[in-house]
């Protein structure tokens, strides 16, 4: 998708400060972090929102990277949280399926 702005990170066109990357995603901190460690996991191919995920098999590659990110962030022990927003009602503002990893302090519940 030429006019989304995670196509353009995956293509480099647009650097993040990337995290992690392999063949089917990628991860990078987001630029507006709301927690010491704030990283958005990616597919690599356009996906727009949770809605529309069909393979079981990259939504496992996704949470595994974030499990990942989280032990490499020193943040598994203490605890984390990862989630999806979807669409509207969600707080979805960027249509390429992401997943957010916030951590490294006390999560409100339940989100506003
Ligand atoms: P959403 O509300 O769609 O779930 O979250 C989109 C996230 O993308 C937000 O947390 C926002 O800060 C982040 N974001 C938006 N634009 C950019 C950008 O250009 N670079 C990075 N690294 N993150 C971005
Ligand atoms: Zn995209």
């Amino acid at each position: 998708m030429t006019n989304c702005l995670f196509c353009k990170m995956v293509a480099g066109d647009i650097k993040p400060d990337v995290v992690y990357e392999d063949d089917t995603v990628m991860a990078f901190r987001d630029i507006n972090p709301q927690a010491p460690v704030h990283i958005l996991v990616i597919p690599k191919r356009h996906i727009a929102t949770l809605n529309e995920l069909d393979d079981d098999r990259l939504g496992g590659q996704m949470l595994q990277t974030a499990v990942k990110l989280a032990e490499q962030e020193g943040i598994a022990e203490e605890g984390y949280r990862t989630l999806f927003n979807c669409n509207r009602n969600g707080g979805q503002a960027v249509y390429h399926l992401h997943l957010h990893l916030l951590g490294g302090r006390a999560l409100h519940w339940p989100p506003g």
